[in-house]
């Protein structure tokens, strides 16, 4: 089946017009160098208007990515910058000297909201190429868009505990290590990318529930585009969002949907790139 014909599929069984009217922040999209010959820009943002996305944090391996979305669609792309130059590196720059060249030299071209999404765990934060980013992000006013365990978080505010960390995937733990790690950092923010178990068949679970509830202005949703196909999938994550959001509170359901991304990056005004 082609990935259109899953899209218009998608349309046809679409939540009533009250949920599917709700705004989604998309806080993990990724459109590195590989995903445009069969999506170039234009079709790209396509599919995020498509999705009824109101803005989407991107990033990209290369950055050249980011940067044709940004000017393809600049109201609705908050620029983030990878320290990957190219798919593959995700487990060797943190010893790779060159990365910091790189870091440095796109933040002296353009401007970003966030750097990452990287791959970081353990003592390897306190290395010293990660420790370079994390002082380039304090030195920008950059959020750090960081794919971690929790040792790896609690390192990195360590080293800034000024930094505002954005933690993909919420680390993959259970709710109640999210919680932990959320009590322990108050500029922690979380992204519920690429994992499911919060909203399988339209449904809330308890612990889930009670994790939102205590921490209403921490979450935010995203799609995690990390491979290109993963872009076919936007439209429909948007719906499976709004349906297990629609479980919550409206007032909540909103916040995590786009005002708590918003919030965050409210420091990035469209218009403002270079
Ligand atoms: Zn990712």
């Amino acid at each position: 089946m082609r990935p259109w014909t899953a899209l218009v599929c998608v349309a046809l069984t679409a939540p009533s017009a009250a949920v599917a009217e709700l705004p989604i922040f998309d806080a993990h999209v990724h459109y590195s160098h590989d995903a445009w010959d069969n999506l170039p820009p234009p079709d790209a943002v396509a599919i995020l208007r498509q999705a009824g996305l109101k803005r989407a944090l991107v990033s990209s391996s290369g950055d050249a990515g980011t940067q044709r979305l940004l000017a393809e669609a600049p109201e609705l792309i908050v620029p983030s910058l990878r320290p990957y130059r190219s798919r593959g590196e995700l487990g060797s720059w943190m010893r790779d000297d060159s990365v910091i060249g790189f870091l440095e030299e796109r933040l002296k071209n353009a401007r970003y909201a966030a750097i990452g999404e990287f791959h970081l765990y353990g003592a390897d934060a306190d290395l010293a190429v990660p420790r370079r980013l994390v002082a380039l992000a304090r030195q920008y006013q950059l959020v750090l868009h960081a794919h971690s365990d929790a040792d790896a978080v609690d390192r990195l505010f360590q080293q800034d505990p000024q930094a505002r960390i954005l933690w993909a995937h919420s680390g993959f733990e259970r709710p109640e290590k999210v919680a932990e790690l959320l009590r322990r950092h108050k500029n922690l923010w979380a992204d519920l990318a690429f994992r499911s178990e919060h909203g399988s068949g339209g449904k809330l679970p308890p612990e889930w529930r009670a994790l939102f509830t205590e921490f209403p202005d921490r979450f935010m949703v995203g799609t995690d585009t990390f491979t290109p196909e993963r872009w076919f999938y936007i439209v429909e994550h948007a719906q499976w969002s709004r349906a297990w959001l629609a479980e919550l509170p409206t007032a909540l359901a909103e916040r995590i949907a786009w005002r708590n991304a918003e919030a965050l990056f409210s420091f990035w005004k469209v218009g403002s790139a270079q």
